[in-house]
């Protein structure tokens, strides 16, 4: 997760915009305007942009409701001028443009996720909902029959563990059901979100909120449904694939409880969203064939500490040839929950000034898991850095699923090879132990790629009134079924509001952006990989040291958002097109694994 700038969240909350759009001149305006126009606006939102950034900084890690007043002002402030500045983009309408001029004006009629309506009235309406809603999420607890004290009640932090780490149907049941509790008040406030919300974006022009998100990819807006459709189709084999073996596997250890044939019951996956399976890893770890080491304890036993996770992170960049980190980054930033006062300890990497005030801002845990997780944090940080020299409407990744891609690019590289020469291991582990780590890696990248899907395939559809509020959620089990192959354990009713129960719904984040995210990592991985000249197969390349690599990808990542996202991709990978390819080619060991596993076995649902 990164601290958007202008992606998200973007509401104004005053009819200011209205008043100017009324002023502007009947008389064409020209090229030169238009030039001038966008120097000012780019002044203007840096400077509320940082002010922003620091107000935030200071509310997530210091909560307090000084803190969360000042910052929601800021906020404000930069959110308006930008729906106010949106909407002057207009009139340049079909006037001659040179390229940089034209897709400045676009970028900025596109850059918001959330537009509010211009009356006052309805703009203050939309602001409130949405708070209230993710109040409603943030302050979520699931209080187990008889439980009265609410400090004894389990928040999503107790909820996912629970999750990872229970083997016990009956309670699993419990907690999932339970977490579900907490959205149905949300259901109402959605509804009139969605109306007011598709009101602003039809004020900026486009049908509803959802063809604005999909206008972001510099392709009509069904072009672009059309191209994830076909990624989709392009990875759907090899994920039911590995939901056959996974199903089997759950049935040998819960029985009746999992059908031979039908879809996974949505408890039993590790996860309060069935979202990534590696969590149960150890009921499915093939016989024979496990890596035999555990970077958790690796790290462990080596008395690691937070901050030498992220040197390690670091040292990885500057391997490829990056400058270090300014050494305000170490000071700064965010490694370990404070002991007296409240964070926000959800994972983020920030550029408070829009040039090198970078840092991280997280609760590191010495595991495997936040070890990746730093490399992804960082992979922000040094995308912000890269493309600092752009003018500040380009200071953006080449399409959002980018900014998520570049960290969990480099996360790759960490290999059993790369582990020796960290010392952490003394030899690469045995090939023909592979299959373990594929597997686990698979539980966690194929695994999310419906679920990355379905969030947004919902959204869309309610936000153009395909779905109707009477059948928001069994439309959303529905897509579940259909992406996910996973039901719920137990009936659902329009009483309920499932989709309200993960974060990003509530808090109106686009969520496509990772499942783009999760097919470009491997297509930045092979390219690189090839770069740095290693002929292995994928899983067993590491890029580390290879100044060859490091060049193509400070090259990309510094064209920012100047240019579409295909001359981007092209730049890095030769290629003009997102292609799972290269995902496939990833676990193509693992896949022909599974066949041999699920022979006589039952696949799809
Ligand atoms: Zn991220």
């Amino acid at each position: 997760m990164r601290k958007v700038r202008l992606a998200v969240l973007a509401l104004a909350l005053a009819a200011a915009g209205a008043v100017l759009l009324s002023c502007a001149p009947a008389t064409r305006p020209t090229p030169a305007q238009a030039k001038a126009f966008l120097d000012q606006a780019e002044a203007h939102l840096l400077d509320l942009a940082n002010e922003s950034s620091q107000a935030s900084w200071v509310q997530a890690t210091y909560i307090t409701p000084d803190t969360e007043a000042l910052a929601a002002k800021a906020s404000e402030r930069f959110i308006q001028a930008t729906m106010e500045y949106a909407k002057q983009a207009a009139r340049f309408d079909g006037l001659d443009l040179p390229p940089d001029v034209a897709r400045k004006l676009r970028l900025l009629k596109v850059s918001l996720s959330l537009a509010a309506p211009a009356d006052p009235k309805e703009s203050a309406e939309l602001t409130q909902l949405n708070t209230r809603m993710e109040g409603v999420y943030g302050k979520g607890r699931y209080c187990p029959a008889g439980v009265t004290d609410l400090a004894k009640c389990l928040s999503i932090e107790d909820v996912t563990r629970m999750h990872s780490t229970s083997r016990d149907p009956k309670q699993l049941l419990e907690v999932w059901r339970g977490w579900r509790t907490i959205s149905p008040p949300m259901r109402g406030d959605y509804r009139r979100f969605v109306e007011l919300a598709n009101k602003g974006a039809r004020e900026l022009g486009f049908p509803d909120t959802g063809a604005l998100w999909r206008s972001k990819y510099d392709l009509p807006p069904e072009e672009f449904a059309r191209e994830v459709n076909r990624l989709w189709t392009q990875v759907k084999p090899l994920y039911e694939s590995l939901h056959a073996y996974v199903r089997w596997k759950l049935k040998a250890k819960y029985g009746d409880a999992v059908p031979a044939g039908g879809p996974i019951p949505a408890h039993l996956l590790g996860n309060p969203w069935a979202q990534s399976w590696d969590n149960i890893y150890d009921l499915l770890a093939p016989r024979d064939a496990d890596p035999g080491f555990d970077l958790t304890q690796i790290l462990k036993s080596r008395r690691v500490d937070e901050k030498q996770m992220v040197r390690y992170g670091e040292q990885f960049f500057t391997s490829l040839g990056f400058a270090p980190l300014p050494p305000t980054f170490w000071t700064r930033s965010q490694f370990t929950r404070p002991r007296d006062r409240e964070v926000v300890c959800h994972a983020s990497a920030w550029d408070v000034d829009n040039v090198d005030d970078l840092r991280i801002k997280m609760c590191i845990e010495i595991t495997g898991e936040e070890f990746s997780v730093v490399h992804h944090e960082l992979g922000h940080n040094f995308y912000q850095r890269a493309y600092n020299q752009q003018p500040f409407l380009f200071r953006e990744s080449a399409h959002d699923g980018f900014h998520e891609a570049v960290g969990d690019t480099i996360a790759l590289s960490i290999t059993p090879e790369y582990l020796v020469q960290l010392g952490f291991l003394a030899k690469p582990t045995d090939p023909a132990k592979d299959t373990g780590l594929l597997l686990r890696r698979a539980l966690e990248k194929v695994a999310f790629l419906p679920f990355g899907l379905l969030i947004d395939q919902w959204r869309w559809q309610v936000f153009a009134g395909e779905v109707a509020p009477e059948r928001y959620n069994q439309a959303w089990w529905e897509l579940v079924r259909k992406y996910q192959g996973v039901a719920p354990p137990v009936e659902r009713t329009e009483n309920d509001f499932d989709p309200g129960a993960k974060y990003h719904v509530p808090a109106n984040v686009p969520y496509t952006r990772y499942f783009l995210a999760h097919i470009l990592q491997f297509q930045f991985h092979k390219a690189l990989a090839r770069k740095a000249g290693c002929q292995a197969p994928l899983h067993r390349c590491s890029i580390y040291g290879s100044r060859e690599a490091g060049r193509a990808l400070e090259a990309m990542l510094a064209m920012g958002a100047s240019k579409p996202w295909p001359d981007a991709l092209e730049a890095l990978t030769g290629s003009r097109q997102m292609d799972a390819g290269p995902m496939l080619e990833y676990f193509a060991p693992l896949r022909a694994w599974l066949e041999q596993q699920n022979e006589g076995k039952p696949v799809g649902w």
